[in-house]
């Protein structure tokens, strides 16, 4: 007999962060879609150390159900825990997939199910091929994007699968639904948990993820030479903003992999994206779409990155970026910005 293709759907709704991340809407999205196509019923799992989270979202989502994990343990992330919850319910509910994000919590969890199920795992997924949906094929980039790999479970049992990020579009349902909320008290033993949480460290600037960064300081072709590189790190210093950077530069190994943003490099969706010296082309800003205010500086003032920016200048960075810099520690000095 055919098996139902349910399908589970872990967003990482919470009661500690204010918004729900992109990542997380984006994966309700994707469960949707996978769903749409495979007649299965998403369930998105909810942890929480109170009722207080309430999936209003999930609706909008076109996600029809919840199981709303509870217990004081959820307040914080614990892979034990997370996995001790799971793993009696997916034994009897047996879902087809098991869709998480390729996150700290995605990355963790994903591969400690696939231990204590005796399964597989694909992780970083960039696409799920349906065309024959007895046997999807996961694709995931290797050798830095260069190749990607097609994956094919042979189980029968769950499939666990992290999303990458880039992946993934956040678009709400057309059509909304009323979910349908089922509450597991886990009554998890206290001596479950190996790993104890001390505290909570900000992210620092220069070696967060670009993905997680706030401010980003993108530096193309046009920023890398010797000249201007150590105004562009310097500005990026002071705005406290990671280094994001273009293929090009990258393939020039001026800067690593893991600062590569667009088609083929990383989505990212900070505050605030500072262009300088890059061109635009739609490879790149593919990848900054969901930045809040994107501003660019190039000396060609037909570059096609004006047409992406909400500000530009058009400037060559030799003069540009030390007046930037002068007039950012002055306004430093005055107290008009810390
Ligand atoms: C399949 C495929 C996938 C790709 N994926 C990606 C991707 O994920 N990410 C990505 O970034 N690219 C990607 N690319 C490459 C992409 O097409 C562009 O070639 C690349 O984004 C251009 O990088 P750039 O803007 O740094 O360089 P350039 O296009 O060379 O632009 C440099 C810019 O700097 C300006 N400039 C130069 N000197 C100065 C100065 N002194 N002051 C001010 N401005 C100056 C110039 O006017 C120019 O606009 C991909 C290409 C392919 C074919």
């Amino acid at each position: 007999m055919e098996k139902t293709k349910n399908i589970w759907v872990l967003p990482e709704i919470n009661s500690r962060d204010k918004e729900v991340s992109t990542t997380s809407l984006g994966l309700l999205a994707e469960a949707r879609n996978i769903a749409e196509k495979t007649g299965g019923i998403v369930t998105a799992l909810i942890f929480s150390e109170s009722t207080r989270v309430t999936p209003d979202l999930l609706g909008n989502y076109g996600i029809p159900r919840a199981y709303l994990f509870l217990d004081p343990v959820f307040e914080q992330f614990s892979v034990e825990a997370y996995a001790a919850a799971i793993l009696p319910r997916l034994r009897v509910d047996q879902p087809w997939l098991l869709l998480m994000g390729q996150t700290a919590i995605g990355r963790e969890l994903a591969p400690h199910l696939a231990a204590m199920l005796e399964t597989g795992v694909v992780t970083s997924c960039v696409k799920i091929d349906l065309a024959e949906p007895e046997k999807p094929v996961f694709s995931r980039p290797v050798y830095g994007g260069q190749l990607y790999q097609e994956i094919v479970f042979e189980t029968d049992g769950t499939m666990l699968v992290t999303m990458a990020p880039e992946a993934l579009s956040a678009l709400p349902s057309k059509k909304s639904v009323k979910p349908k909320t089922v509450v597991i008290e886990s009554n998890l033993p206290v001596d479950l948990i190996k790993t104890r949480h001390i505290e909570f460290l900000p992210a620092d600037f220069r070696s967060v993820d670009v993905t997680e960064a706030d401010t980003i300081v993108a530096a193309g072709m046009g920023a890398i030479s010797d000249e201007i590189y150590p105004l562009v790190a310097e500005l990026a210093d002071l705005v406290e903003g990671a280094i994001g950077t273009t293929r090009p530069v990258v393939d020039g190994g001026k800067i690593t992999r893991d600062r590569m943003i667009g088609q083929t490099g990383k989505t990212v969706s900070p505050d605030f994206y500072l262009a300088l010296g890059i061109s635009g082309a739609t490879h790149h800003t593919g990848g900054i779409q969901e930045s809040g205010r994107i501003v660019a500086v190039n000396r060609d003032r037909q570059a096609p990155i004006f047409q992406s920016a909400d500000t530009g200048a058009v400037a060559d960075l030799r003069e540009a970026l030390p007046k930037l810099i002068e007039r950012i520690k002055q306004a430093k000095a005055n107290g008009e910005i810390f």
